[in-house]
């Protein structure tokens, strides 16, 4: 295929070749990887499925893609340690060279245009790497109603992308973040008292459409939030790793 051409999306297994390496602190990490001269075509928030040898087996773990679809170049996975979690651990043993076989991409957590209404967006640590490039593609379709993103982490240096989100805010007058920093256990209950704040106990708008992507139960409660104070199931959009 020419360099112009894009990747066959779906079921087909492709390999990627690891460009780069780049380590945001010492338990989180982007891959970029590129696929011999084409390009992976996805929607903003869609994830690529990677098979990783995990003893005897093959098995396959999801990666969120971090970049946009418009960028040139090799698309970006971002990850961090998981206690016990083998498979990201054979991901962060991967060296500039190496390749890794995939699938996808995949997912109904995507944004193809801004809607014509307010969006509100939550995320946890590494789990801004699909909100990125829907975030840029609402802002890039000219959505005119606030954007606003919540982003929370327990550690300063597990906020990803703070230049980015700041140039944003320049940018898109209408985009607009916070920061939400608390322990691990008490994290979801922050960005719930925040959700509700600023979602639900401010007005009766329910006309806004939500974007939530983290880790674990935490996220189906947000959905759940939002959903029972009003919010049309099919308007929260979320993804629970
Ligand atoms: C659609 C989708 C997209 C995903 N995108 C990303 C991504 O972009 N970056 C990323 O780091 N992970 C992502 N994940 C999670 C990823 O697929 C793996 O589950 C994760 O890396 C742990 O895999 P493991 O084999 O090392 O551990 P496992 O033994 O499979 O998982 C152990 C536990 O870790 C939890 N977990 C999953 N992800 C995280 C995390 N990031 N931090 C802390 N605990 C976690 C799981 O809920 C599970 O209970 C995504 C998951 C899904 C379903």
């Amino acid at each position: 295929m020419s360099a112009e051409g894009t990747a066959p999306r779906g079921r087909s297994t492709l390999t990627a070749r690891i460009e780069r390496i780049h380590d945001h602190c010492a338990d989180t990490r982007s891959l970029f990887l590129a696929l011999d001269g084409r390009r992976l075509k996805f929607l903003p928030g869609q994830f690529i499925s990677i098979s990783i040898p995990l003893g005897d087996e093959t098995r396959t773990r999801a990666y969120s893609i971090a970049t946009s679809p418009e960028d040139r170049g090799p698309f970006e996975i971002c990850f961090n340690t998981v206690e016990g979690g083998r498979g990201v651990g054979w991901l962060f043993e991967r060296k500039v060279g190496d390749t890794l076989d995939f699938t996808g991409p995949f997912g109904t957590f995507s944004m193809e245009r801004a809607p014509e209404v307010e969006i509100g967006l939550i995320a946890e640590r590494t789990a801004i790497a699909p909100i990125r490039p829907i975030i840029r593609r609402a802002i890039e379709t000219g959505a005119r109603a606030p954007i606003h993103l919540i982003y929370g982490a327990a550690r300063d240096e597990h906020f990803l992308y703070r230049a980015e989100l700041d140039d944003w805010t320049m940018q898109a007058p209408n985009f607009s973040y916070e920061i939400v920093l608390a322990p691990a256990e008490r994290l979801y209950q922050r960005l719930g008292e925040i959700t509700n704040r600023r979602w639900i106990a401010a007005d009766t708008n329910r006309a806004r459409q939500f974007w939530i992507c983290g880790v674990g139960p935490g996220v189906i409660k947000l959905r759940d939030l939002l959903r029972g104070a009003g919010y049309e199931r099919r308007a929260v959009h979320y993804e629970q790793w």
